[in-house]
């Protein structure tokens, strides 16, 4: 028998760590990508990496350190760090300014900008293995007496795949193989303005934001800004919302430096963008020849700040399970490959419960009268357990 065919369905963060684990460990993969090129669409913000998900699967593929190119290098300074406001002004926590800018770095979540971590996955995959211009619309199980499965896109079939993975995020089109489940609207609506060149036109917008993220959490809405820009975040009974008018409606009562950031920026942008969710708990029966992962499994909202993260501990977690099987694929792939799925899928559901169950906390939580105070004993706890664990060490050393 001939080595299996595996397709990945999309370039986002999840196929292309998959991909780049497996091409590097001699599995041949083909991705397919609804994009048109590698830059045909802004890819948004920031992301950090954690240092045992994100950081651990990027390592795998070889792209975590390793000269100018590698991911290391190209995190932004300080960029993990936190500031804290309340709606009048208050500043609780900041991280780029005081004496908390180490506690910023040890908890070692560097951020790094979207393009540019697709940018570096994009190059560790092989180029002829990558599909641009490629929308799925269907998979479809073939007739025969092996598993193969037919891709159909807009405009072509593809035939013939042992397995197919739906890295394809929130609207997947491979989730419907598995499970009739769909993303449920969070509750959550973001209004995105755009921070557009803070650092070099707008020095005041820049220091008031400071290296990192800035969060103000209130009831029932929020403000974020840093490199990604800036969010206007609202507890919304999905409505239609009027943008122009959303920083006036909501966020009249605050500060004056929190709606002068507002203000300067409502101009710019201004990107709607509801966020949907799955029910905490998925999970399907195994299927031979078709598995899901990151957004696609287990769509989050970003409360938790953990999306890619669980979603590269996936790619991990599959490509070792298919690595291990490599050799037996010449005997029968389609049992190895259905081994594999069970083997990644078990720890897969649990690893994604546990994490929609923080980012669901994390959103009732952070959408309270007392969120920033909630946020601030978070990370006075984290401080106070480093301290533990590095007296600890100590004593033991
Ligand atoms: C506002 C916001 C902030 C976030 N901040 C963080 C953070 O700080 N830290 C963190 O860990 N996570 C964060 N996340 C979550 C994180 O972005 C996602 O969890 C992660 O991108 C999921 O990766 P993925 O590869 O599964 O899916 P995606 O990133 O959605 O990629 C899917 C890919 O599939 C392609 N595709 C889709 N449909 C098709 C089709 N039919 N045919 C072919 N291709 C298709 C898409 O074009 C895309 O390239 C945030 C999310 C949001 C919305």
């Amino acid at each position: 028998m001939s080595a299996p065919r595996i397709a990945i369905i999309g370039a986002g963060p999840g196929g292309l760590t998959l991909a780049s684990i497996l091409q590097k460990n001699g599995v041949k993969c083909t991705i397919f990508e609804l994009d048109a090129s590698r830059t045909s669409r802004d890819q948004g913000g920031i992301v950090d990496l954690h240092s045992q998900a994100g950081q651990l699967a990027l390592r795998e593929a070889g792209i975590l350190g390793g000269g100018g190119g590698g991911v290391e290098k190209n995190t932004i300074p300080l960029g993990e760090a936190m500031k804290l406001i309340k709606s009048d002004g208050t500043v609780c926590w900041d991280e780029s300014h005081t004496k908390h800018v180490e506690h910023a770095t040890s908890r070692d979540r560097p951020e790094i900008l979207r393009s540019k971590l697709r940018d570096i996955l994009l190059d560790s995959v092989e180029p002829a293995s990558i599909q641009w211009n490629r929308k799925l619309v269907r998979v479809e199980q073939a007739e025969g007496t092996h598993i193969k499965y037919n891709l159909h896109f807009t405009d072509s079939v593809e035939e013939g795949f042992d397995l197919v993975v739906g890295t394809d995020g929130a609207w997947s089109r491979v989730r419907p193989l598995v499970t009739d489940v769909e993303p449920h609207y969070s509750g959550v609506t973001i209004v995105e303005l755009k921070a557009a060149q803070a650092s070099t036109k707008k020095q005041w917008l820049s220091n008031f934001m400071g290296t990192g993220t800035l969060f103000m959490f209130d009831k029932d809405r929020a403000l974020a800004s840093g490199n990604l820009g800036l969010g206007l975040w609202n507890r919304l009974a999905k409505a239609r919302i009027c943008k122009e008018s959303f920083g006036k409606r909501y966020f009249a009562d605050c500060h004056a430096d929190l709606k002068c950031v507002i203000a300067s920026e409502a101009s710019n942008g201004l990107i709607t963008r509801p966020l949907y969710m799955l029910p905490i708990g998925t999970k399907w029966a195994p299927r031979a020849g078709i598995t899901l992962l990151g957004d696609a499994a287990h769509l989050i909202t970003p409360f938790a700040g953990v999306g890619v993260n669980v979603t590269m501990a996936d790619a991990l977690s599959l490509s070792r399970a298919i690595i291990e099987r490599k050799d037996d694929f010449g005997v029968d792939p389609n049992t190895s490959l259905a081994e594999a799925i069970k083997e990644y899928e078990e720890p897969m559901f649990e690893r994604a419960r546990e994490n929609m169950e923080m980012t669901w906390s994390g959103l009732e939580g952070h959408f309270s009268v007392d969120g920033i105070d909630q946020l601030v004993r978070l990370l006075e706890g984290q401080i106070k357990m480093e301290a533990m664990i590095a007296v600890e060490k100590l004593e033991t050393s």
